[in-house]
């Protein structure tokens, strides 16, 4: 099923939607009440966690798809009203229990989830663990603190992920 098809009803007036051609595309359009709805890449904050006493970074496993059991950069979606340090900083807090201070900003990717139908861009930081202990959430199974070298034997879930990493890396060298 394409993304534009889920879309089965208004979400406005609750009338059945029609794919039209609207701006250039087909879209999902209510004929009722006009309503057009527009499919956007959602906004990802994500962290490449480090802290100070040594060159390792955190590695957490996914428990949930897409890529559970393989291993990812902790972060997640920016929501309505927060903006990228605000969603950051609290999802690095609920995912790992650490507090974090955000450094540099590593490089913007665009990535598509085919499994998901989702398109999305991620904004990678790198930032610095302030306080807190390693607690792990419920949508994580483990974490590591590793070093870069470490990790190229770990099957990382995104390619974003395993790239900024790289660009990290050598922007350290
Ligand atoms: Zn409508």
């Amino acid at each position: 099923m394409l993304p534009i098809e889920t879309i089965k009803f208004c979400t406005r007036c609750g009338h059945a939607m029609e794919l039209r051609e609207e701006s250039e595309r087909v879209r999902p359009v209510c004929p009722r009440c006009g309503y057009v709805h527009y499919f956007a890449p959602q906004v990802a904050a994500v962290a490449i966690v480090t802290r100070t006493d040594d060159e390792k970074f955190l590695l957490v496993q996914r428990g949930e798809d897409p890529g559970k059991g393989l291993w990812g950069l902790p972060g997640g979606f920016v929501e309505m009203g927060e903006t990228v340090y605000d969603a950051l900083t609290r999802e690095i807090l609920e995912e790992t229990g650490y507090e974090i201070e955000i450094g540099n900003l590593v490089g913007v990717w665009s990535f598509f989830n085919d499994a998901k139908k989702i398109a999305g861009v991620a904004l990678v930081y790198e930032t610095r663990v302030v306080r807190g202990e390693l607690q792990i959430a419920s949508d994580s199974t483990n974490a590591e603190w590793i070093t870069y070298e470490l990790a190229q034997e770990f099957s990382i879930a995104f390619e974003t992920h395993r790239e900024a990493l790289r660009v990290w890396n050598e922007s350290k060298t």
